[in-house]
Parts: structure tokens; sequence; C-alpha cells
């Protein structure tokens, strides 16, 4: 897989390559490019879900219009798959302005910014994905483009060298995290804004599925669309691929129509229980429960009796089982709930 290696750090690809292969992945995989762009929404009106978050932008983007400025630097937070580079791409959209996309791995030097910078216009939007991995000598000239809309450059070295004080645009920054403790303070500082986004309910989740299958001229029944939304995690990014995956078993197994029936049986088929978790999670409970009686049970102890990574665990595998209470973190490690036990039929150790 080849994974928009302009925008994403090699660490990340090779991640998503790894990841590629479950269908219940938060990250962006290739198969999601075809369909991503089609189905961003382009205004507030038409993003699902997030009210207050969409509330409000809202006021901020009114304002900022009525004074004829540009708006505030935003921060968005939250896992992945949830909706910020599509905020992103609103904000700019509802601005009436440009968006242009990066990633903090990929500023490797703080020349690789002030070129992204100086090219910017009045009032763009310039969105860093994974703002938390910018490096030290980046951030510091963030800062003072941030709040001075301005960056001090230094060529050559000893006698030679020059300062120069680079006037910059107006722009709006609109930074995305999935984790906001990893931010420096005083980058979080100077966010005017900020925004957590929240896991979808089965319902919002309901609602995408019917716009995206509009959108992509499939035809779903409500029940059909509810049962693919309350096995996505969530996550609407998870809630399309699954979409897609569901089409192709209806059109082979029935009709076309993607109906509860069709649904469940192509779920089931793809080994996604009623609850959104796949072979991995199961296997990752279970041996909880089986190698180390239920928890806790250090990270990086768990991550090697699976053959998994840490960083993969936490940031894949865990902030989902978490909010659904199946796994608890103590300063121990890792623990099983009587509630997961209940649902992978074993005994609560
Ligand atoms: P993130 O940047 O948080 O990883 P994205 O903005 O790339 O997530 O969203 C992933 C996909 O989910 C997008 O292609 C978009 O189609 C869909 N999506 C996200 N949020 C919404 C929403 N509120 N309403 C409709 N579709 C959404």
């Amino acid at each position: 897989y080849e994974i928009m290696p302009s925008l994403v750090g090699s660490e990340m690809c090779i991640r998503d390559r790894r990841m590629a292969k479950r269908s219940i992945t938060t990250e962006f995989t290739n198969e999601d490019a075809g369909i991503e762009t089609s189905l961003r929404p382009q205004y507030l009106r038409e993003y699902i879900g997030q009210e207050k978050v969409k509330s409000n932008l809202k006021v901020y983007i009114e304002a900022a219009k009525e004074r004829g400025d540009s708006l505030d630097h935003v921060l968005l937070y939250g896992p992945p798959g949830l909706g910020k580079t599509t905020l992103a791409g609103i904000v700019a959209n509802e601005m009436g302005t440009n968006l242009k996309i990066t990633a903090g791995p990929a500023i490797e030097k703080p020349g690789d910014l002030a070129a992204l910078l100086t090219n910017l216009n009045e009032g763009d939007v310039l969105f860093i994905d994974e703002i938390h991995r910018l490096s030290r000598s980046v951030e510091e000239i963030l800062y003072p483009s941030m709040e001075d809309f301005a960056i001090d450059i230094i060529t050559g070295k000893g006698q030679m060298a020059a300062s120069y004080h680079l006037p910059l645009p107006k722009f709006t920054l609109v930074g995305a995290t999935t984790r906001a403790g990893q931010l420096t303070a005083p980058l979080r500082d100077r966010f005017g804004v900020v925004l957590r986004l929240e896991l979808y309910t089965p319902e919002e989740l309901a609602q995408i599925v019917e716009r995206s299958a509009g959108i992509l001229g499939i035809k779903i029944e409500h029940d059909g669309a509810l049962e693919i939304a309350s096995r996505s995690r969530g996550t609407p990014r998870i809630a399309n691929r699954l979409l897609k995956r569901v089409r192709d078993f209806a059109q082979v197994m029935s009709n076309g129509v993607i109906t509860l029936e069709t649904a469940r049986t192509a779920l089931d088929r793809l080994e996604i229980d009623e609850l959104g978790l796949d072979r991995n999670d199961r296997r990752m409970l279970e041996a909880i429960v089986r190698f180390y009686n239920g928890g806790p049970v250090g990270l990086e102890t768990l991550a090697a009796a699976i053959g998994e990574e840490a960083v993969t665990i936490e940031d894949v595998y865990e902030p989902y089982l978490l909010q659904i209470g199946f796994v608890s973190r103590t300063p121990r490690g890792r623990c099983i709930t009587a509630e997961a036990c209940k649902h992978l039929g074993c005994e609560f150790p």
C-alpha cells in the first residue's frame, strides 16, 4: 500500500500497511482514497452529528466573516476517522478560502514550514494533521507565525549570517491530533478555538451511511444502515468502508439492496461482531483472560503476547474497547472487565 507518502511520515505508512488488512482500522488506507473525497461533506449543514462542535464553529465562522477577518486558529482532537480533515475543509469552504493539507511528520525542517507558509494567500486554511508530531525546531517557527503572522529566517553562518523578517498573509491554522496530551503547552495555548470530537452514536452513523449510499448510488434500507452503523465503532471512516464491503455482498447475494438481513450476513462473513469487534480485538481480550488471568498486564507484555506493537494496541485497539467498557487501564496495566467476558462467553477470572 502506498499511502499519501507526501502527507504522512514513513513510520505511519508502515503501520498503515500492517493495519490495512483490518476492515475496521480507523487509519486512512488506500481503499479509502477512492471514496473519501467524494463522500466528504463540504459545508457545516451537511456535516452529521458533533452538534456541540458544529454550533460553536458556526458562531466563530459567522463572527469572523462579519468582521471581515480570518478565523482564529483551531485545534481539533479525537481518534482517527471522526472527521477532522473534513471539518478543516468545511472551515475553508464556509470562509470562502482555500485549504492546504499537510501532516506533522511531513514537515521535517523549519525551511519546509517556511515554504508552506509563504505560499499561503490571505485567509487560507492550513491543515496540519498529527500536529503533535512536529519537531521542536519546526514548532519554534510556528509560534511567531501563528501569533504575529511573520517569520524570521536566518541564512548562512558566522560572518555571512543574515536574518530576514518575512511577513505572512493572515491565515488560519487548523491542527488535528489524536493525542491532545502530547501537544506542548505553548503550542496548545496558541489555538483560540479547541474542539474535541466524540465517537458517533449508531443513529448518527446510520445517517452518514445513508448519505454515503445516496452519493454512491447504493440502495439501502434504514435497518441495514443501522446494522452497519452499530458495528462501525462510532467512526464514520469505518462505516463508509463497511458500506462498500456490504454492497458487494448485497449485489451477489440478493438484488443489490442492503437490507438488515444482507448487512448481518455480510458483516458476519467479515467476522465483525455486533459490537464491531473483529478477530484481532477478540484475540487480545482472550489473551488477557487466558495468559494473565484477566490482568493487570503491562502494555508491552500484552503486545509481545499477541505479536502486535504497543503503539498499535494503544492507538487502534484500545480507544474503542475502553469506550465500551471492555478494558480498563490501571497503573499496573490493562485489565479485562466482566462485561467483556460476558460478550466473549468466558468466565470472568
Ligand atoms: P479524520 O481527519 O478525523 O481522520 P476524516 O475527516 O478524514 O477523518 O473523515 C473520514 C471520512 O468520514 C470522510 O471521508 C467523511 O466522508 C466521513 N465523515 C467524517 N465525519 C463525517 C460527518 N460528520 N458526516 C458525514 N461524513 C463524515
